[in-house]
């Protein structure tokens, strides 16, 4: 590393803060000696706040019908060759059970945008939850509704909600999304989650099509001042059926780098190794929890509907990936030194 590049991992660990052109510079500079050199900080931090742990949380992904047509995602409402699903809330609830006494004390339901999910049908589900489960968490990945309907479900017992803002640079995002999604919706419901009291996860696709070392800049200066509670990073995968079918899927290396600044800036921060980087990389869960990261998700959806939540090509759901595996997962963590526990692994503050 040259003496420059030196001094600005020193401020970046110092100040947990660098300007944009400065992330630039140092995602530009990024080589196998820096990327492992940032590796051993951010695991350093993260188990001086977290300890030698990982926090797991069942996946439920309850449905891939979507109003919406991303076009990076591969249950995108234009794709007709997805073969649609919804799970009923007593379906969700059987995945639960089974979770809780598999270990896990968070759950997440994951869907596309699907409108059946009325405010009362889910309300309805959370104080079913809420009541049978008391002890556990429940975070929502639904992506955008109103203020008033993330009111509602955060009365209702919702704990985190996790929306990725999937790149903080406007123009980026527009050429992500169709014309009828914005960037400042997106922020917007970030604001209003952060302010009616929930754990937030914000995030974004590593090497998603036309992203710069500029746009992942503005990514990590996003992090650094809205503090999300959790932050999912994952590398971009093309999946088959949409426009971005050829192109170049994000890497190993990169999205590792990059967990380890996240984690280094931000040390309080729930950051999941992603079933995204253990698609690409059959060791990526491990790898991301040596760089840095605290989380794992393994899915808990029924069994005949895994194959349809298809958000990209090849994307694992067995294996270590499975919830009924855990076993599996919590061997490959111990390998490396690290204990799965059963807790809620709230934010520390
Ligand atoms: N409808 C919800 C959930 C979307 S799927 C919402 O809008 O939040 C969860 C995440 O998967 C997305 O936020 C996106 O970042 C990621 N994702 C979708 N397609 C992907 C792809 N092709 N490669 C990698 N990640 C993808």
């Amino acid at each position: 590393m040259t003496h420059k590049q030196k001094q600005l991992i020193q401020k970046l660990i110092d100040t947990r803060s660098l300007t944009t052109e400065e992330y630039t510079q140092l995602i530009q500079a990024q080589d196998t000696k820096m990327r492992a050199y940032l590796a051993g900080i951010a695991r350093k931090i993260a188990d001086q706040v977290y300890g030698k742990t990982v926090f797991i949380r069942g996946l439920i992904e309850i449905s891939n019908i979507c109003k919406n047509d991303c076009l990076y995602c591969g249950i995108r409402a234009g794709n007709k060759d997805c073969m649609r699903y919804r799970l009923t809330p007593d379906e969700i609830l059987t995945c639960i059970h089974e979770g809780y006494r598999l270990g896990f004390r968070t759950f997440v339901m994951q869907g596309g945008e699907d409108a059946w999910f009325t405010d009362a049908i889910l309300c309805d589900l959370l104080k079913t939850i809420k009541k049978q489960y008391p002890d556990c968490a429940v975070t929502l990945s639904l992506g955008e509704r109103g203020e008033e309907s993330y009111r509602n479900l955060r009365m209702a017992g919702a704990d985190r909600y996790l929306l990725r803002h999937e790149t903080a640079d406007k123009p980026h995002y527009q050429q992500l999304h169709p014309k009828e999604m914005s960037f400042d919706t997106r922020m917007d419901c970030l604001q209003s989650l952060k302010q009616l009291g929930y754990q937030v996860g914000c995030g974004f696709m590593v090497q998603s099509p036309y992203q710069t070392a500029e746009h992942i800049a503005k990514d990590l200066k996003f992090i650094e001042t809205f503090q999300p509670d959790m932050c999912g990073i994952g590398p971009f995968i093309p999946h088959k059926d949409t426009p971005f079918y050829n192109q170049m899927a994000g890497t190993l290396e990169m999205t590792c780098f990059l967990l380890s600044i996240v984690r280094i800036i931000h040390p309080y921060v729930l950051l999941p190794a992603t079933t995204a980087l253990g698609s690409i990389d059959a060791q990526g869960r491990e790898k991301g929890v040596l760089s840095g990261a605290n989380v794992v998700m393994p899915n808990l959806s029924p069994a005949n509907v895994r194959d349809k939540y298809m958000l990209y090509n090849n994307k694992l759901s067995s294996g270590p990936e499975a919830a009924q595996n855990l076993q599996e997962l919590k061997q490959r963590m111990a390998a490396i030194g690290y204990e799965v526990v059963v807790a809620r692994g709230d934010v520390k503050r």
